[in-house]
Order: C-alpha cells, then sequence, then structure tokens
C-alpha cells in the first residue's frame, strides 16, 4: 500500500510543471507523424526520443523497414535488483496525414489544446514523460523497473508492433494504455469489444438470364440468403455486432452472377463469443445446390475482458480518491493493443492517457487541466504496483 500523501504529492509537483507539459505537447504535436509515412514518423520519433533522453533513461530505437521506428525506454531502479517489470505502451503514430498541421495548427484556447493527435495520443506521452520527472524529482523508489513502449502503427492495426509489444508484456506484471480517457469525466476503458473483419465470396455459375436460367446459379441470391442468416446473430446485450460494410457482385442485369463478396466487421465482448462466432461463420454452407462458399478473416484483435483490468481499475480508483478525484470506468467498441496484452492474460489498464473529444477529427483537442492530475495518477500506479 502506498503512504498516503504520495499521489497529492505527485500531483503539487506535476501543477508546477504545466507550462513545460504544454510546451512539450506542441513539439510533439507539430512533429506530424501520419501511419504511413516513414520520413515524417521518424522525424518524430527522433522529436520524442530527445525529450526522453534528457530523463536520464535508457531509449533504445528500434529500426523498423517499413513503419516509423520504436522507441523502448527502461527505468530501472537504481539500488535494489527490479522485482519485475510495468510496461507502460502507447503509440505516436496519428491518423492524420501530412500537412493537416496547415489546415489544423497546435492551438490553445479557452483551456483546450487543438491538433492533430494531440488527444490520440500525443498528450498521453507527454503526461507519461512527466510523470517519470516527477518519480525521479520526488525520489520516490520503484520496485518494479518500467518500460514505456511508444509503438508507430496503432492507427493502421499493430502489424509491425504487435509480436514486439506482445514480447514486452509477457515480461511485465501489469500493462498501463495511456491511449485517450472517455468522455469529459476522462472514463478509463476497462472493456474494450474485439474487432475483426471477415470477407464471404460465394462462387455460383454465370448464365444468360433469359435464354438459360436453369443453367445459372445465382452467387448474389446465394449471399443474400447467408447475410439474412449471418444479420440475426446480432446480439447488442452481450456486445455482438456483425455489420455487412461492403458488397460487390455481378456484371449485367441479364447475366446470372458467378461471384458475389461481402465483407463484414466483427465485434465481440467476450472471448468466448469471439470464438463461437468464428466457428458459426466456417460453418456456413451453401443453401444453394452447386453453390461455393469461400470464407477468410476472422477477429484481429481480441476482446479486453474487464476481468483483466478489474485489480488496476480498483487500485487507480483508490489512488485518484486520495487527490479527490473520482474516477469512473466504461466499456468501448473500438480495439487498442490493450486488447492484444490482456489477452496474454496479463493485466491491463486502458484509456489512463488524455482527458478531452474529438480523435481522429479536425476538433481534436485535449483539456489541459487535466494534464498534471493524469501524470500523477500515472506515476501512482507505477510507485504502487
Ligand atoms: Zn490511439
Amino acid at each position: 500500500m502506498p503512504n498516503a500523501p504520495l499521489p497529492k504529492e505527485l500531483l503539487r509537483l506535476l501543477k508546477l510543471q504545466l507550462p513545460q507539459m504544454l510546451a512539450t505537447l506542441r513539439r510533439f504535436v507539430e512533429a506530424e507523424s501520419p501511419s504511413l509515412e516513414k520520413a515524417a514518423v521518424d522525424r518524430c520519433c527522433s522529436v520524442i526520443a530527445r525529450e526522453w533522453t534528457k530523463h536520464g533513461t535508457r531509449v533504445e530505437r528500434m529500426a523498423q523497414k517499413q513503419r516509423g521506428d520504436i522507441l523502448r525506454i527502461t527505468h530501472a531502479p537504481s539500488k535494489s535488483r527490479p522485482s519485475g517489470q510495468l510496461l507502460v505502451l502507447g503509440h505516436y503514430d496519428t491518423v492524420y496525414s501530412s500537412g493537416t498541421l496547415q489546415k489544423i495548427p497546435f492551438r490553445v484556447s479557452a483551456g483546450k489544446a487543438y491538433g492533430p493527435g494531440v488527444f490520440d495520443m500525443k498528450a498521453g506521452i507527454v503526461q507519461a514523460l512527466f510523470a517519470l520527472q516527477a518519480l525521479q524529482q520526488a525520489e520516490i523508489p520503484l520496485s518494479k523497473r518500467v518500460v514505456f513502449l511508444w509503438t508507430s502503427d496503432e492507427e493502421i492495426g499493430s502489424e509491425a508492433s504487435r509480436r514486439l509489444l506482445e514480447a514486452e508484456a509477457r515480461r511485465s506484471d501489469a500493462v498501463f494504455v495511456l491511449e485517450p480517457s472517455f468522455g469529459p469525466r476522462g472514463l478509463l476503458k476497462t472493456s474494450r469489444r474485439g474487432v475483426g473483419k471477415a470477407e464471404l465470396i460465394v462462387h455460383g455459375r454465370a448464365s444468360h438470364a433469359g435464354l438459360a436460367p436453369q443453367e445459372g446459379i445465382n452467387a448474389i441470391h446465394e449471399l443474400a440468403r447467408q447475410l439474412a442468416r449471418i444479420e440475426k446473430w446480432n446480439d447488442l446485450r452481450r456486445g455482438i455486432t456483425i455489420n455487412a460494410g461492403i458488397i460487390e457482385g455481378g456484371t449485367r442485369t441479364n447475366v446470372i452472377p458467378e461471384r458475389a463478396r461481402v465483407v463484414v466487421d466483427l465485434r465481440a465482448l467476450r472471448v468466448s463469443d469471439m470464438r463461437s462466432l468464428e466457428g458459426r461463420l466456417r460453418d456456413l454452407r451453401p443453401l444453394q445446390s452447386g453453390a461455393r462458399l469461400e470464407i477468410t478473416g476472422g477477429f484481429d484483435r481480441p476482446p479486453l475482458e474487464r476481468k483483466m483490468s478489474a485489480t488496476l481499475f480498483a487500485c487507480a480508483k483508490m489512488l485518484a480518491n486520495q487527490m479527490n478525484l473520482s474516477l469512473g470506468e466504461c466499456t468501448v467498441g473500438g480495439g487498442s493493443d490493450g486488447n492484444f496484452t490482456a489477452a496474454l492474460g496479463i493485466p491491463t489498464l486502458d484509456g489512463l492517457g488524455a482527458v478531452g473529444d474529438g480523435a481522429h477529427s479536425s476538433h481534436e483537442h485535449v483539456l489541459i487541466n487535466t494534464m498534471p492530475a493524469r501524470a500523477a495518477l500515472l506515476a501512482a500506479l507505477l510507485a504502487t504496483n
């Protein structure tokens, strides 16, 4: 258990740092980092690395071929041998292409800081940086090694960084994800739905719609019947959704189509539901004789089940109380890298980053005054776990 005044003391120190936090945030936001533009992302990587190097931590830059480089920063307790590891996880890529800054410059107005990627999630990285600085300044001994991992391709599915972040998570006792919190009260994301994508292609047989309809097998008709079936699997109460998002097929109205295709978005709140959805998809059989189904895909991000964050959330709530802050939680539909770490069985707490709104939009912003408390909360979590 922590000393009662620890979060309060951290908060006091961090409130004094707010101007520096904002200046750092500006530097990070002004280094644009679209996931798909390696040269730009790498430049941003250098800017972030420079700030962390100032803090006497070990900064490793892991070169990536196609995506931006990944930063791994290690803070080891100075005296004792570390008794484990904590992972602080985030991404510094954004969904905005280069040049967005000209349309949406970094600016501060009415207590909010605006700019591309400011909320999702550069402010989170700033908060982590100052959380570490506060721990050093207050000379709070940590019992565990802390690894900060800043990845560069989360917004496009984490294909390049997934193995690395999973390996780091396996070595850790807990994972703190600095994705944005939810809503103006800054709710933590204690459960996230798993997300997937599946493609269903129906192969039929082409024929003349007027002269030889009996020889055709209509792939579109077959696909429509399959979709009517799949649609019934939706179960909002259980957090299961299936959405046909793309559909195509056919060539001309007088031709019986030999091929039709649909791509569906899949989401589930429980690992068991994810498995059963994948099973049901694989078990689909054609309803028309002669038709053939080709089914590929499945879940890319498994669900983050609440049981994986319950203990850490209780701890965060207790620490927040000590700063006279009430901390809430929520379930969200979208996935993050926290879904991967939780699926490995590592306790994971997500949504610990900035408080604000408008992720992926032109009004993306963070509430400036919340930054010190969020940084203090992270610092206190690192000191307590
Ligand atoms: Zn994000």
